[in-house]
């Protein structure tokens, strides 16, 4: 039995006094001693946190009590170790940053897709008349990405709504969205409806949630996570892999930084590139004043003594 959670959720619904919220938020998470990052806009929450299964299931039966809040769902992960260092709660204008702050173009609070759950989006996504959209960003996809999805070179979310003009083609086709936990999907199955989609569905919960619940078919690679684990393995039914080294190509599902700390680049490198080039992306970057030295795993938190000795 694993000690800790790990616990990824969102919530759109408005908060009044949003700051305020945010700061006595933050005091409350460090009360339960729960590590991890939320975000509190006037649109919502969005968070994944870490801590004990005791202290994460106080934070959900708070979270839950909260009228506000009632429907939140939460993807649950057993971990080894607390998935981040540090508690930070902070108030954005976006719960999840497209750059539509104007409500009234988008609100997920009153219009957005369809939701599947995993198991309808499981028999549904293979349809003649459906596509698969990723609305992820690219080094996402690159480490993961469902079978025959449709994805974007995007840096990030804020550059999706540009990308639509690329979908005129599908205007009479289902349009199925999926990302990490289904956050991102409540705002671009918007936007595509506010353009003009009519079929536009997105999948509940995200690939977490699939994983979990469709045992991930047709999932290749990995699903990328934004803490410390990486990358999580999503496929028990037929894994693969689709990632490949920056440097030789070889499949590899190792994602590193570049240990040049200006670059910090960051991609899937083998192990063999890794050696080779210490933890660089390049030769040029090898020779920077500053470079981190390489200890095999291309990761450079600071990891304080305190957090390790709990
Ligand atoms: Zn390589
Ligand atoms: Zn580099």
């Amino acid at each position: 039995m694993k000690k800790y959670n790990t616990l990824l959720y969102y919530c759109y619904s408005p908060i009044v006094n949003a700051e305020e919220f945010a700061a006595d938020h933050l005091k409350f998470c460090k009360s339960l001693n729960l590590v991890g990052r939320i975000i509190v806009a006037d649109e919502g929450l969005n968070g994944t946190i870490s801590g004990t299964k005791e202290a994460c299931e106080a934070y959900m039966k708070a979270v839950h009590a909260d009228e506000r809040f009632a429907k939140t769902e939460f993807k649950i992960d057993e971990v080894d170790e607390p998935s981040f260092i540090k508690m930070h709660c902070r108030y954005k204008t976006e719960i999840v940053h497209s750059g539509l702050r104007d409500s009234s173009i988008i609100d997920p609070n009153k219009q957005t897709g369809k939701h599947l759950e995993p198991t309808d989006f499981l028999s549904m996504k293979d349809d003649e008349d459906v596509v698969i959209l990723d609305v992820r960003s690219n080094y996402e996809h690159k480490l993961g990405r469902f079978k025959n999805a449709i994805t974007f070179d995007i840096d990030n979310f804020r550059e999706f709504p540009n990308q639509i003009d690329a979908l005129a083609q599908y205007k009479d086709k289902k349009i199925l969205t999926y990302c990490t936990g289904g956050i991102k999907c409540e705002k671009a199955s918007a936007l595509l409806l506010h353009h003009g989609f009519e079929n536009v569905y997105q999948l509940h919960g995200g690939i977490i949630k699939y994983g979990k619940e469709a045992g991930g078919k047709d999932f290749e690679g990995q699903c990328y996570v934004f803490d410390n684990r990486i990358a999580v393995d999503v496929n028990s039914v037929n894994p693969t892999v689709v990632s490949t080294c920056y440097n030789c190509g070889t499949k590899t599902q190792k994602m590193i930084n570049c240990a040049n700390p200006e670059c910090n680049e960051h991609i899937t490198q083998c192990d063999e590139c890794g050696d080779a080039l210490q933890g660089c992306c390049s030769e040029a970057c090898t020779t920077h004043p500053r470079k981190r030295p390489y200890d095999g795993t291309g990761y450079y938190v600071k990891v304080p003594q305190q957090v390790l000795s709990h």
